[in-house]
C-alpha cells in the first residue's frame, strides 16, 4: 500500500471509530437504524425514487448496486434494492452509502474514474470497520469467522476476510480515539469475551 492510499485508508477508519464514538455505540452488531436516525438520513427503497423530478447528486449508479446514497437540496438519503434479501449484504450496503456521504463523497466536484475508484475503496473501508471495527475485535481475541459474522451480523465471507485482516494487524498501543472507543465498548466486550471463548 503507499503512503497516500495508508493515510486514506487510516482516515476512512478513523471515522468510522468517530462514527461509533459519536452515535454513542455500545455494542455490536452496530445498530445502523439509529445512526441512520441521529444523522437524519432516511432509508428507502429503490422502487420509490424518481428521478425525474429530482434535481439531486447520485452516489453509486441506479439499479446496477446495491444501494445509493442522494444529496438533494443539502438533504441525504439512501435507497436499498429490496431484491437484494440478505439482511446482512443490506447492513454492508447501508454502511457502505452511510461512509459515501460522511466521508463528504456527494460533493459538486466531478469525479474521474480513478477518483471514483478511490471512493468505493474508501466507503467499503469505512463500512467493513464500522460494521466490525479491528480494534474491538482484537480486544475481545475472537478470531473464529462463524462467531464474527454472528458478533457483527455480517456475511460469513465478510467475517472471513476479517479474520485474515486481524491476523496481520497488529494491537496498537491505545491513542486518543482507541482509549474513547474502548471505554465505549468496555462492558460489551467484557461480557462477550465470556460468552464466546
Ligand atoms: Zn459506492
Amino acid at each position: 500500500m503507499t503512503k497516500s492510499k495508508q493515510r486514506t485508508f487510516h482516515q476512512s477508519e478513523l471515522l468510522a471509530w468517530r462514527t461509533l464514538i459519536d452515535h454513542n455505540i455500545t455494542e455490536l452488531p452496530v445498530d445502523l437504524f439509529q445512526i441512520l436516525k441521529n444523522e437524519a438520513i432516511p432509508l428507502h427503497s429503490f422502487t420509490t425514487f424518481k428521478q425525474a423530478s429530482t434535481k439531486c447528486r447520485l452516489y453509486d449508479k441506479i439499479l446496477s448496486t446495491d444501494g445509493f446514497a442522494v444529496r438533494s437540496k443539502g438533504k441525504f438519503a439512501i435507497f436499498l434494492n429490496p431484491a437484494v434479501s440478505s439482511l446482512q449484504r443490506q447492513r454492508f450496503t447501508i454502511a457502505h452509502e452511510l461512509g459515501h456521504i460522511l466521508l463528504g463523497h456527494l460533493s459538486n466536484k466531478t469525479c474521474t474514474q480513478d477518483i471514483i475508484g478511490e471512493k468505493e475503496w474508501q466507503a467499503n473501508v469505512f463500512a467493513s470497520r464500522l460494521l466490525a471495527p479491528n480494534y474491538i475485535l482484537k480486544k475481545m481475541e475472537i478470531t473464529n469467522p462463524k462467531s464474527i459474522a454472528e458478533i457483527c451480523d455480517i456475511s460469513l465471507l465478510a467475517a472471513t476476510q476479517k479474520t485474515q485482516q486481524l491476523y496481520t494487524e497488529h494491537l496498537r498501543n491505545p491513542k486518543g480515539l482507541e482509549h474513547l472507543l474502548l471505554d465505549q465498548f468496555h462492558d460489551f466486550i467484557k461480557t462477550t469475551k465470556k460468552n464466546f471463548l
